[in-house]
């Protein structure tokens, strides 16, 4: 299968999945998970008309986004370390992966240096699972309020990493629960949330029909990713 044909069947999978649940493909963006992969790939999927890619790791992002087309927008979707926020500030137009109070304060500060305003996701670990990163949704509700009093941070909604499973019907449940927890967010914060980033290869048509706006698809469109030996930053 071509690039072409993988993106053709993603957006087909996407706008059936979107019928099922009544709802406008309009409203589910497609984000290009690029990590592993080269800038030619990056290109190549650009001139598909892709426009939106995320990247796990600032250090690939940095090395790589300065070869890859100018109008290409990209977001940190990995876990984010306090030294590395002053990168991500400059590389990326949203970070989805904000898991703690300490990391919002740190990319605050980032961004206020350099006169920018960040759009952020926060990250949910629904399942508990020890081998992701992520707030316990107790954990988010209590430190909703300091978060968003940080005057160089938006929040625009939740990203969720459901657990693997060969059986997506299983996770539903996961994907149901972030989209309860954002409307808990919205009362807390008096405000509407437009993004529920959730959905990957295996899960992404499930999470569509459980309100996904955000899906981030790395192998289903690039096919199995280049070996990294690197740890991840
Ligand atoms: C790698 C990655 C993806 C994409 O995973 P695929 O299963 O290859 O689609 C999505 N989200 C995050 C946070 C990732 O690290």
């Amino acid at each position: 299968m071509s690039l072409a044909d993988n993106l053709d069947s993603i957006q087909q999978r996407i706008r059936a999945a979107c019928a099922r649940a009544g709802r406008d493909p309009a409203d589910v963006t497609l984000l290009a998970v690029a990590k592993n992969h080269p800038p030619e790939t990056v290109r190549a999927a650009a001139e598909l008309g892709l426009a939106l890619f995320g990247e796990n790791r600032v250090q690939e992002a940095k090395a790589k986004i300065p070869l890859c087309p100018d109008r290409l927008r990209w977001h940190m979707i990995g876990h984010l370390q306090s030294n590395k926020c002053r990168d991500a500030v400059h590389f990326f137009e949203m970070i989805q992966s904000v898991d703690s109070l300490a990391l919002a304060q740190e990319i605050n500060k980032s961004c206020d240096k350099a006169a920018k305003t960040m759009p952020v996701l926060l990250e949910v670990n629904i399942a508990g699972e020890g081998s992701k990163f992520g707030y316990s949704p107790a954990q988010l509700l209590a430190e909703l309020a300091q978060i968003n009093a940080l005057p160089r941070l938006e929040i625009h909604g939740l990203m969720t990493i459901a657990p693997w499973t060969p059986e997506p019907e299983k996770v539903r449940p996961v994907f149901r629960r972030l989209r309860e927890l954002k409307t808990q967010c919205e009362q807390i914060l008096g405000a509407p949330l437009p993004h529920l980033s959730m959905g990957m290869s295996g899960d992404f048509e499930i999470a569509i029909e459980e309100g996904a706006t955000l899906v981030r698809i790395g192998s289903a469109l690039f096919g199995p990713r280049p070996r990294q030996d690197k740890k991840p930053d």
